[in-house]
């Protein structure tokens, strides 16, 4: 096992991962940019080392500077939590030519999947069903439009190195085409460097399903069931929960085995989430994830498993700690995310915390890395905390998190705390009926309005 592993992120995700380090006797080491001297992560970490100014492109990013804390501090593996490196193929295999152990799946599978139009066609190999759209890339208007055609309306036009919601574009009908299509090139190109697209059915009341997998690198694999995100504003998810309200025990086995037999056969390593749209009672692939998800708790809280414990252990080559038949869901888990942001235009608000108080009691958890007197600072992403309940039941689910937010304490900043405070009140929400297209409307009518 490794004696000591250096956390390549900051916030909760890298107060998560220090904590899983410290309960298996593994060192720590922080990496910080000069804004997060004060974060709580260097604070709790065994040692610290700071990476470059605020900027993320000049510290979190930098992977010259990684590579030189790892051998400052003699740390021998790299967790990437999620975002910043975690899903960057270039990184892992520079970590591993430094002889050093990237905590995550290998660069050729962080590459595949990184490219949704390759990643689609492999899954589609692997036998796993996916939404019907082009074959692979779209490269001219004439060709988009004939793929419009034949599919039929609405389709959605995919940048293949999309991510966080951006690069996509709907087209309702021929008319829209080309200019769904120009503009998701043109955010394909500004954003990710690549302005290939390819072209999906749009489907209109799909809900977000997504299954998490482990395997250990060697064939083998489980599945962990499944998360409904479904509940998103600007394709980014706000609020999830496990098990599926919509998803049934036979339906959850049957798609669980196609996604683990799938990464088994390409002896993929690590924590992964395949994620799909289902609607109609059938699933359809849309992309996949290398990395641990911002949502894992919630899997983590029904199974009673700690994912990033067994993404430690399987990077230092022990074999994972359960196999299929040990995996069973014990009640219901909800997560809501937290952000510094002002309604209801969720506008970023970072600043001073006067006051924090997480909630506590049977069944919660807080993962933030706020505390009294912190400055929340202005150049990284708004999620300041994640509350995660578990009870034995969707019903009492739903009454612990009314009970848990009644208790949180976040002064000084604007939050999105009120925003659950009112979707809990919501008949829909209180009986698990609704969509991916739910929020936004639930948004236009509840807060604009
Ligand atoms: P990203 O990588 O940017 O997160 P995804 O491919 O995971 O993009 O899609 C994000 C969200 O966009 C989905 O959860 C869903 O809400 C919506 N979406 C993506 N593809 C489709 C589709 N074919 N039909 C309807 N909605 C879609």
């Amino acid at each position: 096992m490794f004696e000591k592993i250096l956390i390549a992120n900051r916030g909760e995700i890298a107060l998560r991962v220090i904590r899983a380090a410290r309960e298996m006797g593994i060192q720590s080491v922080a990496v910080h940019s000069t804004a997060d001297a004060d974060a709580m992560h260097v604070r709790m970490a065994d040692e610290s080392v700071c990476i470059g100014p605020p900027s993320a492109t000049d510290s979190y990013l930098s992977i010259p500077a990684i590579i030189a804390a790892c051998e400052v501090t003699g740390a021998q593996a790299i967790h990437p939590g999620y975002g910043f490196l975690s899903e960057n193929a270039a990184f892992v295999q520079i970590v591993e030519d430094h002889g050093l152990t990237f905590i995550g799946p290998t660069a050729e599978h962080i590459r595949v999947m990184g490219d949704k139009i390759t990643a689609k066609d492999t899954m589609k190999k692997l036998g796993v069903p996916c939404v019907p759209g082009s074959d692979g890339g779209v490269p001219t208007l004439a060709e988009a439009k004939r793929i419009g055609d034949e599919i039929g309306y609405p389709v959605i036009v995919k940048a293949t190195s999309g991510g966080g919601g951006k690069g996509m574009k709907v087209a309702q009908d021929a008319s829209e085409m080309e200019r769904a299509f120009q503009t998701a090139r043109a955010e394909g190109k500004s954003n990710f460097g690549n302005d290939e697209v390819y072209i999906e059915k749009y489907l209109t009341t799909p809900r977000h399903i997504e299954i998490q997998v482990f395997g250990d690198g060697k064939g083998r694999a489980v599945h962990l069931g499944e998360r409904d995100c479904s509940l998103q504003r600007r394709h980014q998810k706000v609020f999830e929960e496990a098990p599926g309200p919509s998803i049934t025990p036979e339906e959850r086995a049957r798609i669980g085995k196609v996604c683990a037999d799938a990464v088994a056969r390409i002896n993929y390593i690590g924590a992964g989430t395949i994620e799909f749209l289902y609607e109609n009672g059938e699933f359809y692939f849309i992309e996949m994830n290398t990395r641990l998800q911002v949502e894992h708790p919630i899997t983590e809280a029904i199974f009673g498993v700690d994912l990033v414990r067994e993404q430690i252990r399987v990077a230092a080559g022990l074999p994972m700690d359960f196999q299929q038949d040990d995996l069973k869901i014990t009640g219901h888990a909800i997560e809501v995310r937290i952000n510094a942001e002002k309604l209801p235009e969720f506008a970023p608000r970072p600043g001073k915390i006067t006051q924090f108080h997480a909630p506590g009691g049977l069944g919660v958890r807080m993962d933030s890395a706020l505390y009294d007197g912190y400055t929340i600072p202005p150049y990284y992403d708004s999620l300041i905390g994640k509350l995660i309940v578990h009870a034995p039941d969707r019903t009492a689910a739903l009454a612990r998190l009314n009970r848990a937010l009644s208790e949180l304490i976040i002064d000084g900043v604007d939050t999105t705390v009120p925003l659950f405070h009112a979707l809990l009140q919501d008949a829909d929400i209180q009986s698990g009926d609704y969509n991916i297209h739910w929020l936004e409307h639930w948004l236009e009518t509840h807060l604009r309005g």
